[in-house]
């Protein structure tokens, strides 16, 4: 009997301790600092509405950082309390990320029956690359809010192509619509241009090879008008397995090493302090607080460790990396729907750009188009500024340090502003930084790579280099910036890394 002891019931927690138990010969503990209810009826009507977040200041069921960061504090992480988007992320995507890996262990030909895997489609299930018995039921909304018609009326009216299926990655290239026939004088694509012109925008795409330009519905993690978080999908249905323990309110504040090895971890539970040991222990805590973890245990880069007092177990370049996607909102008047289906129905893709009309009122009385621009250049950092648990790291985004993002980010902005006839006035390097938010993204802290990569954490198994029987398992570990939102990529991670150990 192998014992996991697994750090964080989030997305990629709950995928793995559910796998990992599936297998007699493993016992699985999971600790998680949110709440876990006894049973998914009892989960608050609230968190499952797919068309709200629960962020506000009342919540508490997240992690709350500087510059407006959240993440999911309860059982199924940030999976439970987010958009529900569940869009696959192309095939180049995971090519950047085997080469950076050095393994086709994340290859799409690898990892692409994962995601048939996973979802039962209720709209394309029984299609060539899609799955119609999997776990996540993935479905676009039938009724879409007044915005996202007009956003939909508008997209069509300006030229660009409807995308039927944005999980349709089989054959990346495939769905172009009208826009077949790009300028033999545009090399630059999407980048760059600040006219709205759809033949510009796909032509850019396709020279690289990236995925198709279009707009389309949000493939949802949802059914029944509930969101469907990796919780209730995995978590749940596995709790009664007398092999898996799954602890709430239990915060680990630290991985026990011996020589080299992981041992264990160290937990917090309101006043009461205790330790836990088990033969291996797997972080899933998040980008932040896999990272903070690693750091708080001695395992980071030297010279933090020593500022702070920590003991160093292991120099690794914990938190020099990270990537998020920096989003303008862009906010016009207009009647948000009082209750929206979920909070994002549609989406235009304009390869590294995505244009999101959201549904709920963040401000009462304006609509928000966001603008995403999804691989940036500039990247990020994450330090301790304490040994204490309780005060969050250091995030600093590094958004737009790099003068490409900006142009591209730059030319969303226009694009967006001429699909509604917007007039934001001269849209220069102060704007933006003026508008720039977070889409709530960020991975990369414990980046992938092999042992002689100086920015590389874990190996290609997400295996901590230099400790036995450590691992990171969440979207820390994703090596490169992802061209859609990470919730896909974050339930395959845990599904394929699950897979790795019981064998
Ligand atoms: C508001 C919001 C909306 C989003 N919307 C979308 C979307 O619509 N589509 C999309 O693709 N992506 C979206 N994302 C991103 C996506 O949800 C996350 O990237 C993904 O869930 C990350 O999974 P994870 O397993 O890495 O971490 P998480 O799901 O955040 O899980 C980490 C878990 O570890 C627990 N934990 C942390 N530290 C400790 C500790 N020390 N001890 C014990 N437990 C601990 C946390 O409480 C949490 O349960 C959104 C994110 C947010 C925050």
């Amino acid at each position: 009997m192998t014992r996991t002891l697994v750090v964080g019931a989030g997305s990629a927690g709950c995928v793995l301790a559910a796998r990992l138990s599936a297998d007699p010969g493993h016992e699985v503990l999971v600790l998680e600092a949110g709440p876990v209810w006894p049973t998914a009826a009892q989960i608050p009507a609230a968190l499952l509405d797919p068309g709200h977040l629960p962020l506000g200041p009342e919540s508490a069921v997240v992690w709350r950082y500087p510059g407006n960061l959240v993440r999911g504090k309860l059982i199924g992480g940030s999976g439970a309390i987010n958009g529900s988007y569940f869009i696959r992320p192309p095939a180049t995507d995971l090519a950047a990320w085997s080469a950076v890996a050095h393994s086709a262990r994340w290859s799409y030909d690898t990892i692409a029956r994962y995601f048939r895997e996973l979802e039962h489609d209720l709209d394309f299930g029984t299609e060539p690359g899609h799955g119609d018995h999997g776990p996540i039921p993935v479905r676009r909304v039938a009724d879409p809010a007044p915005f996202s018609t007009e956003f939909a009326e508008r997209c069509v009216a300006a030229g660009f192509a409807e995308i039927p299926d944005l999980n349709a990655t089989a054959e990346p290239m495939r769905a172009y619509g009208r826009a077949s026939a790009p300028p033999a004088d545009d090399a630059a694509g999407a980048r760059g241009h600040a006219r709205l012109s759809p033949d510009r925008a796909s032509s850019g795409a396709r020279s690289r090879g990236h995925a198709p330009v279009g707009f389309g519905r949000v493939p949802l993690a949802m059914s029944n008008g509930q969101r469907r978080g990796p919780a209730l999908t995995h978590l749940y249905p596995a709790l009664s397995r007398p092999n898996l323990t799954v602890t709430g309110a239990t915060t680990v504040t630290r991985v026990l090493v011996r020589g080299t090895r992981a041992i264990g971890v160290e937990w917090s539970r309101g006043r009461e302090r205790g330790t836990a040991y088990a033969d291996r222990v797997v972080l899933c805590a998040g980008a932040i607080e896999s990272a903070a973890l690693l750091i708080r245990s001695g395992i980071g880069p030297e010279r933090q460790l020593r500022s702070l007092g920590l003991r160093v177990v292991r120099p690794a370049p914990v938190g020099r990396w990270c990537t998020d996607h920096p989003e303008i909102g862009l906010e016009f008047p207009g009647q948000p729907p009082a209750r929206p289906t979920a909070a994002l129905e549609y989406v235009l893709e304009l390869d590294d750009l995505e244009l999101r009309p959201y549904t709920p009122a963040f401000t009462p009385g304006l609509c928000r188009l966001g603008v995403a621009l999804m691989r940036p250049e500039s990247s990020g950092e994450l330090t301790l500024t304490s040994a204490d648990p309780a005060v969050a790291p250091r995030i600093d985004q590094g958004y737009l340090s790099a003068a490409d993002d900006r142009e591209r980010l730059r030319a969303g902005v226009e694009i967006a502003a001429e699909l509604f006839g917007l007039r934001p006035g001269s849209v220069d390097d102060a704007w933006l930084r003026g508008h720039l938010g977070t889409s709530q993204h960020l991975s990369g802290t414990c980046r992938m790579g092999p042992a002689n990569d100086e920015r590389a954490v874990v190996d290609e198994g997400a295996r901590v280099h230099g400790i036995d029987d450590l691992m990171v398992v969440d979207l820390s570990i994703v090596p490169v910036p992802l061209s859609r939102g990470p919730q896909v990529t974050v339930v395959t991670l845990a599904a394929a890394i699950a897979d790795l150990l019981a064998m």
